[in-house]
C-alpha cells in the first residue's frame, strides 16, 4: 500500500479501499491547467514579410442558424461601459467587423431605435433567463423592425453559471422559438457542458468562469478554471460537434487574445480592455488632475444599485467596482489590439487568423514580462 498522503491517491486506487474510506477521499485533478500568464507562443520560421499581409478576419457558418459571420471575431462584453450603442457605432465605423454584445439593461424603445437606425450586423441582443428578459425579448420580436427581418439575428444568453439544467432547457427553448437566430450561450468551462449546450441549440458557447477583470467569483465561491486550458478543452469539444466557442474574460493585453485564438477560440470577448473610453457612455471624473472612468462587474453593488433588482438573477457572484484611466476614443486601443494579433500571426507564419491555432505551440514559462522600469507602456 502506497505511503502517499490519502488526498493524492488517484481515484482508481479507491477500488481497494473500504467504502467508508472512499467517502473521505477527495478527487483531485493532477495535471496542471494553464492561464494566459503561464505560457508564451513559440515563434516559427515563416515567409511572411509584414503584418500587413495578415488577414485576421474569420468567416463562420453557424451550426444551427445557418447564418454566416465575417469579420474580426472580437466581441465587446455586455457590460455597462463596454457593451454600449456608442461602442457598436465605433466598431461599425472601424470597418473590421468586430461586434458588441449589447448591455441587457437598455430600454426596449432604445434597442428598437438602435436597430432601426444602425442595422443588426454587428450587435448581439443579450438576455439572462429571467421573466423580464423574456418579456422584453418577446416585445422586440413583435416589433415592426423585427418583422421586416432586420431585427434580432444574434442572441447572447448569458448567465454566471451555465451548468444548471434550467439553463440548458432555456437554450433549447430559445432554439425552438428562434430557429434562424444565431445563439451564443454560457458561461461554462468544461468540454462536457460545451457539448450539452451545442446539442441544445447553441451555435457559440461562451467559456469563462472567474477570469474577468472585475469578477470575484473565484474569491467568493472558490469555483473556476484557468482560462487558457478552459478554452483549449472547450474548443476541442465544440469543434467536434461543429460548434464554436467564445473565450470570455481574462484578456489583459493584446497578446492574451492571440493566446486565446492560438488555443482554439473562435471568438474572444473583452470587458476591461475596452473600458474607460469615450464609447463607455460613462462620466469621466477628475481625480488629482488625472482622468478616470468607473468600471464595474455586472453583479457588483454598483450594478445592483444602478439596475435595481435586475442584476441578482444575472450573476450569482459579486463583481468589483474599479476606476480605470480614461483612454479617449476606442479607435486607438483597437489599433493596438488588432496590431498585436496581426503581429502574433507573423511571428508564427500564419497568413490568416484561422491558421494561428494550427501554428501555435505554447511554451510554459515562469516569467512573462520584464518590468524593471514598471508595468506601464
Ligand atoms: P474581462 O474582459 O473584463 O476580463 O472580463 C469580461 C467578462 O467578465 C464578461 O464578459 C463577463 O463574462 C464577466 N463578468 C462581468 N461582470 C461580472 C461580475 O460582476 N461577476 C462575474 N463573476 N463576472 C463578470
Amino acid at each position: 500500500m502506497s505511503r502517499r498522503p490519502l488526498y493524492l491517491l488517484p481515484r482508481v486506487c479507491l477500488k481497494a479501499e473500504t467504502k467508508q474510506r472512499c467517502e473521505v477521499i477527495m478527487r483531485i485533478e493532477e495535471d496542471v491547467k494553464l492561464d494566459f500568464k503561464d505560457v508564451l507562443i513559440r515563434p516559427k520560421r515563416s515567409t511572411l514579410g509584414s503584418r500587413k499581409e495578415v488577414d485576421i478576419s474569420r468567416t463562420y457558418k453557424f451550426k444551427w442558424s445557418g447564418r454566416e459571420y465575417n469579420g474580426v471575431p472580437i466581441i465587446a462584453a455586455n457590460m455597462d461601459g463596454v457593451g454600449t450603442f456608442a461602442m457598436a457605432k465605433a466598431f461599425k465605423a472601424d470597418g473590421n467587423g468586430l461586434s458588441v454584445a449589447l448591455v441587457k439593461h437598455y430600454d426596449i424603445g432604445d434597442l428598437i431605435a438602435y436597430y432601426e437606425q444602425n442595422g443588426n450586423d454587428n450587435v448581439w441582443y443579450s438576455i439572462g433567463v429571467g421573466d423580464k428578459d423574456v418579456e422584453k425579448l418577446d416585445a422586440f420580436l413583435e416589433s415592426k423592425i423585427h418583422k421586416t427581418g432586420k431585427g434580432i439575428d444574434k442572441l447572447c444568453i448569458d448567465v454566471a453559471n451555465g451548468y444548471s439544467q434550467p439553463f440548458t432547457e432555456f437554450v433549447r427553448r430559445m432554439r425552438d422559438k428562434l430557429p434562424d437566430v444565431t445563439i451564443m450561450a454560457g458561461n461554462v468551462v468544461t468540454g462536457e457542458m460545451v457539448e450539452e449546450l451545442v446539442l441544445s441549440g447553441a451555435d457559440v458557447v461562451k467559456v469563462g468562469i472567474g477570469p474577468g477583470s472585475v469578477c470575484t467569483t473565484r474569491k467568493m465561491t472558490g469555483v473556476g478554471y484557468p482560462q487558457l486550458s478552459a478554452v483549449i478543452e472547450c474548443a476541442d469539444a465544440a469543434h467536434g460537434l461543429k460548434g464554436l466557442v467564445c473565450a470570455d474574460g481574462g484578456c489583459t493585453v493584446p497578446g492574451d487574445l492571440s493566446k486565446a485564438f492560438g488555443g482554439g477560440a473562435d471568438f474572444v470577448m473583452l470587458g476591461g480592455m475596452l473600458a474607460g473610453h469615450d464609447q463607455s457612455e460613462m462620466e469621466v471624473v477628475d481625480v488629482d488632475g488625472e482622468k478616470y472612468v468607473q468600471f464595474y462587474g455586472m453583479s457588483s453593488g454598483t450594478a445592483m444599485d444602478k439596475h435595481a433588482g435586475g442584476v441578482a438573477e444575472y450573476r450569482a457572484s459579486e463583481g468589483k467596482t474599479v476606476r480605470v484611466p480614461y483612454r479617449g476614443s476606442v479607435e486607438t486601443s483597437l489599433q493596438d489590439i488588432l496590431g498585436g494579433v496581426r503581429s502574433s500571426c507573423t511571428y508564427v507564419g500564419a497568413v490568416t487568423l484561422k491558421e494561428l491555432s494550427k501554428r501555435t505551440t505554447f511554451v510554459r514559462v515562469t516569467q512573462q514580462l520584464n518590468n524593471v522600469f514598471g508595468t506601464e507602456g
